[in-house]
């Protein structure tokens, strides 16, 4: 199943959730929404639910309108955040809800129920559950449950609304490597809400960045990280620092170093800030025209990485700067120390460009 986005604006009162979004969904992929909290991910999924009508635009289905399509007909599997299991049914019951509440004609018979239900407990590992109730399942189980519930109707769409966001630290790092490999097998199209940019990199066939009800930026996981379109994604996926300067003809000046900013060529003199990964600074063995100095706070040993916050002695700010182990123990820095960084990659975007696509 294709999901098109086309154009959609939703407002509540005066407040615009949702704001000419549009967005095209292959069959069979993970699609992961990502952004802050009242970014409008979720009136994005409920409006692909059918659940909200956006206030212009439309949902498309295979190439088909779906404005007019009733909820129920739309054939849309959930699974929200908040385990919403029947807790006066058994788990099998619970899975078998969405079938038995069918109308004569459609309902399948009983027999077909109960080898459909425990396959589908089979596909979650929970076939052994199938007698228990909803408490006495721990949260990551009872998750699993209300996926394989969703899952029961056959919907030819799954959407997910922060399914793990409940659930403690290493809970939700087993589920979704989970749920990759569950989607890996059954291969419907998926659309998942998430606010944790570490479960959308790490489960998602394609993100899509969502602020102030727009899109930002809809890559695969590597294109996000490696080349944020906006200052917006930067920031939001990652560490980074950030260098405020300005441009001159395709060079951005910080303190006393400089940045090649290519992209800027034309540019004569413009108020610039330079976006740096902690990964992409390196430390010289001495003042150069393209380093800036600072003092060595604290350094971090985090397995084969070194991190190093730096205070900048122009004006205090503070950098960080992640060395492999080896390049660090090669330098023999102490803290205290004056030590001269340089950028090795930056992104620059001008002032001018600052919450706006720059290409
Ligand atoms: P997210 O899921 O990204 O946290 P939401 O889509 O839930 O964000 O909400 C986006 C914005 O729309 C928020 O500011 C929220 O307060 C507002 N909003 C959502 N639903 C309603 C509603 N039914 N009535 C009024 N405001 C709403
Ligand atoms: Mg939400």
């Amino acid at each position: 199943m294709t999901i098109q986005v086309q154009n959609v604006t939703k407002r509540f009162g005066t407040f615009e959730a949702l704001n000419g979004v549009n967005l095209d969904i292959q069959p069979g992929e993970l699609v992961a929404l990502l952004g802050p909290s009242g970014s409008g991910k979720t009136t994005l999924l409920r409006v692909i639910a059918g659940l909200e009508q956006p206030d212009s635009g439309r949902i498309l289905f295979n190439g088909e309108d779906t404005t007019d399509t009733r909820v129920q007909e739309r054939e849309v599997g959930f699974v929200f955040q908040h385990y919403a299991l029947f807790r006066h049914m058994s788990i099998f019951e619970n899975v078998a809800f969405g079938l038995r509440v069918r109308p004569r004609a459609t309902r399948p018979p009983e027999a077909e129920i109960k080898r459909r239900v425990m396959e589908l407990l089979k596909l979650v590992q929970l076939d052994w559950l199938a007698d228990r109730y909803p408490h006495q399942l721990s949260g990551g189980q009872r998750q699993r449950i209300a996926l394989a519930r969703a899952l029961a109707i056959e919907p030819k769409v799954l959407l997910l609304d922060e399914p793990f966001g409940a659930l403690d630290a290493k809970v939700r790092k087993e589920l979704r490597r989970w749920l990759r490999r569950l989607h890996d097998e059954i291969n419907l199209t998926s659309v998942f809400v998430t606010h944790d940019q570490e479960e959308a990199l790490e489960v998602a066939d394609r993100v899509v960045v969502v602020n102030h009800g727009r899109i930002e930026q809809v890559g695969t996981p590597e294109e996000i990280y490696d080349h944020p379109a906006t200052p917006f994604v930067y920031q939001f996926i990652g560490n980074v620092n950030l260098f405020e300067g300005r441009v001159h003809n395709g060079v951005a000046h910080i303190s006393s170093g400089e940045i090649h900013a290519p992209e800027h060529l034309d540019v004569a003199d413009a108020p610039a800030t330079a976006y740096v990964r902690p990964h992409e600074i390196d430390i010289a063995n001495g003042p150069d025209p393209d380093t800036v100095a600072a003092t060595l706070n604290h350094t971090t040993k985090l397995g084969a990485m070194v991190r190093l916050e730096l205070a900048r002695r122009d004006n205090g700010a503070l950098v960080e700067v992640e060395l492999p182990r080896e390049r660090f123990d090669h330098l023999n820095m102490a803290t205290g120390n004056v030590v001269y960084f340089r950028p090795r990659r930056a992104r620059v975007f001008l002032a001018a460009d600052r919450g706006t696509q720059v290409a």
